[in-house]
């Protein structure tokens, strides 16, 4: 770009200036991905290379940020690579979609995610419906007595899936994510009756 026009003069001051910019955070970005010689240099970017190093990156961020925060417990047993998920794009109703949001990543308030807020212990956040076992996504979704699943587990054809942890890596993937946004939308507004009533 030649030096007079203007947007190349903003960039310029932007890039000269002591201030913390968007100069300065590219530049961080830049250093990152090995990129700091072609931001000194104001030389020319491969954008693919570019591109595919910011993907990783963005994943490795990803991943480390996951595995560190105690309310994506469950999020990590079946959210492994960081890619858009098919239910935000299919025909959902907002409140469904909303619901099940919240349960992928943790913050439906079940005991355990009300209890992580009242600084109890995870065996402190017994279920309020059945009292047998911590209210975790898993005891919701598969092991809570309080909920009639036959339906659910008909629907999500869970015959030949043994353990809680395939049966959510199938639940939240691909085909099976509509009728479990509907399950547990169910099984939630039940809940809610159960515990105003
Ligand atoms: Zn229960």
């Amino acid at each position: 770009m030649e030096d007079d026009r203007v947007n190349k003069q903003i960039f310029i001051q932007d890039y000269t200036s002591n201030v913390q910019n968007w100069c300065k955070d590219f530049q961080n970005v830049c250093t990152s991905l090995e990129f700091n010689d072609a931001f000194e240099n104001l030389s020319i970017i491969d954008m693919d290379l570019f591109g595919t190093k910011l993907n990783e990156y963005a994943a490795e961020k990803w991943k480390i940020s996951v595995s560190s925060k105690p309310k994506l417990r469950t999020y990590r047993l079946f959210k492994t690579v960081l890619t858009p998920e098919p239910y935000v794009d299919c025909c959902m109703s907002r409140f469904k979609r909303s619901i099940f949001a919240k349960y992928r990543c943790g913050i439906l308030p079940l005991q355990i995610e009300v209890g992580r807020f009242r600084g109890q212990s995870v065996q402190q956040c017994v279920c309020p419906l059945c009292k047998n076992d911590v209210e975790s996504e898993i005891h919701f979704l598969f092991e809570c007595n309080s909920y009639d699943r036959n339906q659910f587990l008909h629907e999500t054809n869970f015959i030949n899936v043994q353990s809680n942890t395939d049966k959510i890596k199938q639940c939240m993937t691909g085909n099976y994510q509509k009728v479990t946004a509907k399950f547990i939308t169910q099984f939630w507004n039940e809940r809610q009756t159960i515990l105003l009533n």
